[in-house]
């Protein structure tokens, strides 16, 4: 069997392809040489030896010889001698798997040098400088990674004989400061690892090739492999390369470049290098490295052929590579090539330059960047040229970030935020109650939660930036303190937030907010060219429904009437409504709202001109509206003339075990049809009223929450009978739909039934999630996370849909719905709308349209053209 494969010019056994088996840096490696690249000889020991070492602790048969065989060919073809006195090979010896990983086994250079090769080393080159400096590099690596020893005292040693030498840096030791660094290396190594240093050149190779295979198990290396689930038993590869020296002298060097700037997608050749340097100095910081164009200056042939070398690169791979390379007295050696990592700007950039450059196709342009990362592109981050230690680190809830001063309650945050400074919320965990403390703050953040809190689906809804479950931080409220990281921070005290890495910052730190740009535009029309799915947007308000157009939200899939309720003068006449004693004292509380609602309606109307509106009926359990605090309600009986207590006991009254599944949805217009009525009456006349100003309004009215189809029936007729008295008292009519959510078990069941009477349907895949799954996402909090660790769902359900088991429903209620009503319009209004994976299911079930909180509308557009796109490239894949 092979285990053991050869890249040297016109002699490579492998290429790009083989990833899987020779890791992505031996494919590369591999293919570079195929390339005729100038890359210094070597070969790979695969994948499968180092699975079967992590198994048995044993090599397979025949490593041993083919690893012996290579070296001997590498001697051949470079003419020296391994463990030779007169011309030495020397070798690194590198880690690699098929997905790249930092974390793993460091490299170990100059393999092969002991007290013998080393003067041989320094004859040959001249330069005996050179050779120690080599000598003394490859101990203290060799050391680190196979002997695990030693780590600190070899600084130490190289600081101490530095201060004798009176430099500053290494480079400028002489050669007999040089020698008592080994010297006194060797001494080390000795004492702490109980015997001598390795001298045979085979017993090094050896030390080194099982100590990579090590390394995979590293706890380091599994926590990686946790944290970006790479499967545990993929193994990895082991490049063994002829040694090129960067530390030659001034005419050698050693660097890394990406071929297009990694920041800002400019097409230019980026990067950095050190002279007289070898292998990870640039990065270690051990000197301060030049800016790549100064090469030019410097080593200009050198220079101008890694340009060269650099664009047939990116042609060759049709993308942008991030390059490791040396300079040998003046040759260039390409070490390493990889696609380049890069901020979400450099990626559209990117991706726009090279289908304009004919590099690639506008399909494959598309493909290139990951709609979630669209977030980064849209929101403000903190500046990531400044340093700084979080006081702790929560939830990345939604994008974005800002300053502001604390404070605790959502009272204090519009009080506050009044006096003109910005403020952030802190809360344990926020409920509807805090709606307006959320509008007035810049940031919020919760030391409880997830992803789906509150807390994170309405900053979500706001485009604001949230951080959410930061048990780090330990919130007091009655001291007006929040401690964390051993600090104590005041209510008033400025922090920073920032919603993408979840990170919470102590004091101001300056926040950048990228403009998307041209090629921001250029992408998306492409994506809109490509996609078959409609993109709506979740907004109650006119303002967000503006941002969401400007977006390029194709109408509104979810208005939650309820948002409008919880204005300052609005809550009182809800109150009002909910607590009075009978029909006459309700209908004048909801004689007040009408107006209000109206006005909310129109102006929705008229941001969404020429577009479809779905305004929900009102949904939320009544309770969540009545006052949780005592001033509270002392101030909502003394406005009512009502005592203390009533107020409570209407209070208790209304208090459910079980909220969830309690009197909401259309439960709520079925035992108060007036609410409907009020609600149906305050759309049909705003879009009226709209219409009549040369507004194109198309709203669609949706009943929540429906399971049976008699529900449906219910609302419709209210609804109806409503629009017919406001048509026959204007004169005036306008065209309207009707339809429902789709959020319980049972609607899917009898979708056929329901699609009868509803003209469309909108999945509500959170409530869907929450019954289908039987659990609710409040109190999910102890046990998700684990059943998400353990994979017994691959992702946070009310993230990313449940296709197996919730989408299985969905699919049984497209299915029916249409077969009974063929032009059902069908779309998903919950928050899944924006996650790519859920886009990707939508549209394989041929919905309409997904809707999404205005942020993610790009989002949800570069995902609808994904899915397109690699259902074509699946579709002919299999035909042909
Ligand atoms: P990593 O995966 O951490 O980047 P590498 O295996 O790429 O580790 O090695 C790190 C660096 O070591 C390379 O970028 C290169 O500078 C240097 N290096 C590795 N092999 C050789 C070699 N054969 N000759 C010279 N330098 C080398
Ligand atoms: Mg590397
Ligand atoms: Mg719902």
């Amino acid at each position: 069997m092979k285990h053991v494969y050869f890249f040297s010019r016109g002699q490579t056994d492998g290429d790009r392809d083989m990833r899987d088996l020779l890791g992505g840096k031996g494919a590369n490696l591999a293919e570079m040489s195929r390339l005729g690249v100038p890359v210094p000889p070597g070969f790979t020991v695969t994948t499968e030896v180092c699975r079967h070492h992590l198994l048995t602790h044993h090599l397979p048969d025949g490593v041993e010889e083919q690893v012996s065989e290579a070296i001997r060919r590498l001697e051949r073809l470079t003419e020296k001698q391994f463990g030779g006195a007169d011309d030495p090979l020397l070798v690194s010896v590198r880690s690699g798997g098929a997905v790249s990983m930092p974390g793993m086994m460091d490299t170990v250079l100059n393999l092969g040098l002991n007290d013998q090769t080393v003067e041989a080393l320094a004859r040959i080159s001249g330069n005996e400088c050179f050779a120690y400096d080599s000598y003394r590099r490859f101990l203290q690596m060799y050391s680190d990674v196979v002997l695990e020893v030693g780590h600190r005292s070899f600084e130490a040693i190289l600081s101490d004989v530095k201060r004798q030498a009176g430099v500053e840096t290494d480079n400028e030791l002489e050669a007999d400061a040089l020698r008592s660094v080994v010297r006194r290396y060797k001494e080390l190594i000795e004492t702490e690892s109980d015997s001598p240093f390795p001298e045979k050149p085979e017993d090094q190779l050896w030390g080194a090739i099982e100590a990579v295979f090590r390394s995979w198990r590293t706890p380091r290396a599994q926590a990686y492999r946790k944290t970006y689930r790479i499967p545990h038993d993929l193994g990895t590869a082991v490049n063994v390369q002829t040694m090129v020296y960067g530390n030659r002298g001034t005419d050698s060097a050693t660097g890394v470049a990406f071929t297009r700037n990694a920041a800002t997608g400019e097409p230019k050749l980026f990067g950095e290098f050190l002279i007289n340097a070898q292998g990870e100095d640039v990065v270690a910081g051990i000197r301060d490295p030049l800016a790549i164009d100064q090469m030019q200056e410097v080593m200009p042939d050198a220079y101008s052929e890694l340009l060269e070398t650099a664009r047939r690169l990116e042609t060759h791979y049709r993308e942008m590579e991030d390059l490791e390379f040396t300079i040998e007295k003046g040759t260039l050696y390409l070490l390493q090539t990889r696609s380049g990592k890069r901020t979400a700007r450099a990626a559209v950039r990117i991706a726009v330059d090279m289908a304009n450059e004919g590099l690639i196709s506008r399909e494959e342009a598309v493909l290139r960047v990951e709609p979630d990362r669209l977030d980064e592109v849209l929101h403000s981050m903190v500046d990531p040229s400044v340093d700084f230690r979080p006081l702790a680190v929560g939830n990345p809830a939604s994008p974005g970030a800002a300053s502001g001063r604390i404070v605790f309650t959502a009272k204090e945050a519009v009080e506050e935020a009044a006096g003109g400074d910005p403020v952030i919320l802190v809360r344990t965990e926020t409920s509807p109650d805090d709606f307006e403390g959320m509008v007035a703050a810049v940031a919020i953040v919760t030391s409880r939660g997830g992803k789906s809190s509150h807390a994170a689906v309405v900053a979500r809804g706001m485009g604001k930036c949230c951080v959410v479950g930061t048990k780090d931080l330990e919130i007091d409220e009655a001291a007006g303190e929040v401690r964390a990281d051993g600090k104590i921070v005041r209510r008033g005290d400025w922090i920073t937030v920032d919603g993408a890495s979840g990170e919470v910052i102590e004091g101001r730190i300056p926040t950048v907010k990228p403009e998307p740009g041209e090629d921001f535009h250029t992408l998306m029309g492409w994506a809109d060219e490509f996609r078959k799915l409609r993109v709506r947007t979740n907004a109650d308000n006119p303002a967000d429904a503006a941002t969401a157009r400007e977006f390029g939200a194709q109408g509104i899939g979810l208005c939650r009437t309820e948002h409008m309720f919880f204005g300052e003068e609005r809550i009182d006449a809800v109150r009002e409504m909910i607590l009075a004693d009978d029909k006459a004292g309700r209908a004048a509380a909801l004689a007040k709202l009408l107006p209000m609602q109206r006005s909310d309606f129109a102006g929705i109307f008229r941001a969404m001109d020429g577009l479809p509106v779905t305004i929900r009926l009102l949904d939320p359990p009544l309770h969540e509206f009545l006052p949780a605090e005592a001033d509270e309600v002392r101030r909502l009986a003394e406005g009512l003339g009502r005592s203390v207590d009533e107020i409570e006991g209407a209070v208790a009254r209304l208090h459910e075990a079980n909220p969830m599944l309690g009197h909401r949805g259309c439960r709520l217009g079925y035992s108060h049809p007036e609410i409907t009525a009020m609600q149906a009456r305050a759309i049909i006349e705003a879009a009226l009223e709209v219409a009549a100003e040369g507004v194109d309004v198309l709203p669609e009215i949706m009943v929540p929450l429906v399971g049976h189809l008699d529900e449906l029936d219910n609302q419709r007729a209210i609804v109806d009978g409503t629009a017919r008295d406001v048509f026959a008292e204007q004169d005036r009519k306008i065209d309207y739909l009707v339809g429902t959510m789709i959020e319980l078990p049972r609607a899917c069941l009898t979708a056929g039934e329901i699609a009868e009477r509803a003209e469309f349907f909108s999945f509500g895949t959170n409530d869907l999630t929450q019954t289908t799954l039987g659990l609710s996402r409040d109190d999910a909090g102890n046990f998700l996370p684990l059943y998400v660790e353990a994979g017994v769902y691959a992702s946070d359900p009310f993230q990313s849909l449940d296709t197996v088991g919730v989408g299985r429903l969905m699919r049984l209620a497209v299915h029916e719905g249409r077969e009974k009503r063929p032009d059902l319009k069908v779309g998903i209004c919950g928050e899944h709308g924006g996650d790519p994976p859920s886009v990707v299911f939508c549209h394989s079930l041929g919905m309409e349209y997904v809707s999404c909180s205005p942020f993610r509308v790009p989002v949800a557009r570069l995902a609808a053209a994904h899915a397109a796109l690699k259902e074509t490239a699946s579709a002919e894949s299999e035909s042909s």
